[in-house]
């Protein structure tokens, strides 16, 4: 079975899970913290990092969240 990094956007908390393919694409990993199912894959490649830097840029409040935020 595969590793997957999660993130729970709902409270913030990442955690990674060994589940079925199955699993994961039928939403039937939960947070551990909260129990919701809608969860985010988290990359940790260096592409994504660079289009996270782009996409910082358009958000709308980078003065308040300083590019931080998932926008
Ligand atoms: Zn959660």
């Amino acid at each position: 079975m595969p590793f997957y990094d999660l993130k729970c956007p709902k409270c913030g908390s990442e955690f990674n899970v060994m589940a079925k393919m199955s699993e994961r694409e039928n939403n039937q990993i939960n947070c551990p913290d909260c129990g919701n199912n809608q969860l985010e894959t988290v990359f940790k490649s260096v592409n994504i990092i660079q289009s996270r830097k782009s996409d910082s840029s358009d958000c709308p409040n980078r003065h308040v969240c300083g590019g931080c935020c998932s926008h």
